[in-house]
This record gives C-alpha cells, sequence and structure tokens, in this order.
C-alpha cells in the first residue's frame, strides 16, 4: 500500500500515508552527535559479531533497570534490527514440521519467517470484543505435541493491544504445564503504552529461562533506518543466534551501536516527548474514528495504530460499481478514491479490518479521517 501510495504521490495526487509502521519524528540529537563521534573516532571496522560489549552491558543495564530482569551480557545478541533478532530466534528453534503458534492479528512478518524455517504456523483468532487478546483457554486448545514456540508481541502491532501482567500470568499458568514450548516475546513498541508500565512476560521466574524477549532502538528512538535490535535470552539460544548471525551479516553497523548506546545511557525523555504526541494523537484518531457509521474501533493500549472493524461495508459498491469483498479491497478502495494509504487487516490474519498508523501530523490526521469518512459514505 506504501508503494501503491508513494505512485499516486509520483502522479502529482495528494495522499496521506496511515500506512506506515514508523515514528514520524527524527532522531534524537545525542544519538545523532553519537554517530558523527563514532565516525571521527574512526568505529568504521567489523565489530563483534553478537555486538559491541559496551553495547550488550547497556541493554543488560536497561533490562535490569526498567524491566528489573536479570540478564549477563552472553545472553545478550545485537542485530540487524528487532526483525533480524525474530528471523534469527526462528531459525534456530523451528525445525521443519515444528508448530508455531501465532495470535492474530499478527505482524505480517512472523508467519512467513516460519514459513522460511519449514514451520507450521498455527493461528489463535481474536477479534475487536476481546481487545484482540487471547485468553489461556484458547492457548491451551492450540497446544499440541509439535508446539515448539508462541510467539506475540505486546504492545501489538497491528492492533496496539497490551496485556496486562495478570493476563501474561494466567498464559504462564498454561506453558507451566508444556515446558518445551518457548515464547517469543516482541516488545518492540515497549515504549508507547498508555495505559501502564510495560510488563514482560520474562518477570515470571517460571518461564524465564525460555522466554526470548525481541526488542531494539527504532521505535522508541525513532531509530528505524539504523538497523539495530537484539534478544535477551537463555545462553544456549543467545550462542546460537551469534553462530547463525556469523555466518550471514556478522556485528550490526558499528556507528548504530556506538550511538544506541547513548541512547541507552542517556534516558528516556526524547521518548516520554513522543509518547505525549502520540497519546494526544490517539484521542483525536478515537474521536474522528467514532464519528464514521459502519465502522468499529477499539482504544488501543499502546503501540501507535488503530484497528478498526470494517466488515459492515463487505458487499457494497463503489461509485464505479465495483463490489467491496475484502480488507484488501476497502484499502485500494481509501487509497484510489479517498487518497489515503491503509494496510487491509488481510495482511495480519484477520480479513475484517484495516490498520491505520497515527504517526502523522495532527493535521494530517484530520484530514485523512474526514476523507476517510467521505469515501465510507459514497459505498452503496
Ligand atoms: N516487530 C514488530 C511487531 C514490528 O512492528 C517491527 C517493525 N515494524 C519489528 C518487529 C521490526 O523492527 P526493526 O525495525 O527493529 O527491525
Amino acid at each position: 500500500m506504501t508503494k501503491l501510495g508513494r505512485e499516486l504521490a509520483a502522479q502529482g495526487i495528494n495522499v496521506i500515508s496511515l500506512s506506515v509502521g514508523e515514528p514520524d519524528f527524527n532522531t534524537p540529537a545525542h544519538v545523532k552527535d553519537a554517530a558523527k563521534k563514532a565516525l571521527d573516532d574512526n568505529f568504521t571496522r567489523y565489530s563483534p559479531v553478537p555486538g559491541y560489549p559496551d553495547l550488550r552491558q547497556a541493554v543488560v543495564n536497561k533490562l535490569k533497570n526498567e524491566n528489573g530482569l536479570d540478564y549477563d551480557i552472553s545472553q545478550i545478541v545485537v542485530s540487524t534490527g528487532a526483525k533480524q533478532s525474530l528471523s534469527n530466534v526462528i531459525l534456530t528453534l523451528v525445525n521443519p514440521g515444528d508448530e508455531v503458534i501465532i495470535p492474530t492479528p499478527y505482524w505480517v512478518s512472523y508467519s512467513e519467517m516460519v514459513t522460511l524455517a519449514e514451520g507450521k504456523s498455527v493461528f489463535i483468532n481474536t477479534d475487536i470484543e476481546s481487545n484482540f487478546k487471547i485468553t489461556a483457554e484458547q492457548l491451551e486448545a492450540a497446544i499440541t505435541p509439535k508446539s515448539k514456540v508462541f510467539m506475540f508481541s505486546s504492545p501489538c502491532n497491528p492492533t496496539g493491544s497490551v496485556y496486562s501482567k495478570d493476563e501474561l500470568a494466567a498464559l504462564v499458568k498454561v506453558f507451566e504445564k508444556h515446558p518445551n514450548i518457548f515464547i517469543i516475546s516482541d516488545e518492540i513498541y515497549e515504549h508507547i503504552n498508555f495505559v501502564d508500565k510495560h510488563e514482560s512476560i520474562a518477570q515470571f521466574a517460571s518461564v524465564k529461562d525460555r522466554v526470548i524477549i525481541i526488542n531494539g532502538f527504532s521505535k522508541a528512538f525513532a531509530m528505524t533506518g539504523w538497523r539495530l535490535g537484539y534478544i535477551a535470552a537463555n545462553k544456549e539460544i543467545a550462542t546460537a543466534n551469534d553462530k547463525l548471525q556469523g555466518q550471514t551479516t556478522s556485528g550490526t553497523c558499528s556507528i548504530a551501536q556506538r550511538a544506541g548506546i547513548v541512547a541507552y545511557e542517556q534516558g528516556l525523555d526524547s521518548v516520554y516527548e513522543m509518547k505525549e504526541a502520540f497519546a494526544r494523537r490517539r484521542q483525536l484518531v478515537y474521536d474522528l474514528l467514532n464519528d464514521i457509521p459502519g465502522l468499529k474501533t477499539n482504544l488501543p493500549d499502546g503501540a501507535f495504530y488503530f484497528f478498526p472493524e470494517i466488515s459492515s461495508f463487505f458487499g457494497k459498491k463503489d461509485p464505479n460499481g465495483n463490489v467491496i469483498k475484502d480488507s484488501s479491497d476497502l484499502a485500494l478502495y481509501l487509497l484510489n478514491f479517498g487518497h489515503i494509504a491503509t494496510v487491509g487487516g488481510d495482511s495480519f490474519g484477520n480479513n475484517n479490518y484495516i490498520r491505520l498508523s497515527y504517526a502523522a501530523s495532527d493535521d494530517n490526521l484530520k484530514e485523512a479521517l474526514r476523507r476517510m469518512k467521505d469515501a465510507l459514505g459514497k459505498l452503496v
């Protein structure tokens, strides 16, 4: 959708993009300065495969101070973004035929990574009524002797849902009965949480050793282009990730790593500033979405997405007589007639929804939602 939106924009059409999953802020100045200094200090050579020791120590400190979690630097592997970390972990854990349990909606790449490892994705469906969160009963029902990994994000992309400590505790009770299942906990949106402090499933001692935390710098510090992420896991998994990475990409960009240290050491002021803007926009978009007939939304607790239900528009016709059959048709219609780029929920495993990112200016959001209301009102 982003690509199609750019094509329309190249034709001179004013397209507002609500399809991209990245903060619309600049990387904080102190982080950029650290990268400039890294260049001047000649941090320009190959770095250790799992990352510079002082960056891994900064990650250990962060996990201790912010999350109350104890890790040793041998348990941290830095990579070229949370995406590579996820891919490393899936490739090291999943053998052909292994089942990976994924709640829907999920971030697009999860199931594709499982396919690359020749594993099988097993989906647990959720909907807006449950705020897109699974229950312990649903988890139990999805487990088979072939289950190898459970994989989820909280805060979630694409729904913004956040699991509370109690909700995680209920899932942990199920995992305690199934000691062979690993848990990939994607916490990349950790700092964009509007309800509570972030809760990691790794805080539960009974499962910590089989939790693989995925995190990174992209969303919290508006550093999507720097490609810097990491895992925190047990030593065996960390070592396997190190080995795999050693034969594929090697250590990630030396300059980005030096900047990452400063990002973690200098605290979260820039993150709070960004979060304040997201909180304001979340309320703005919520009010505007609630003003659109036929569409149903919840108020997401984290990340910067809405995932409204749009199935009441299925079967309706656009002004050219084309029938809207699914969420992709609706997203295409909104792009071609409303000139707003969104993403159909089918990309995330739930067809009755579309995803809107509110990482855009207040003015663009107001105009985009006006266009959306207008375009949806023209479907008959
Ligand atoms: N996990 C989720 C849920 C994401 O949304 C994204 C980025 N869109 C990533 C991981 C990848 O993050 P990174 O840019 O650090 O590779």
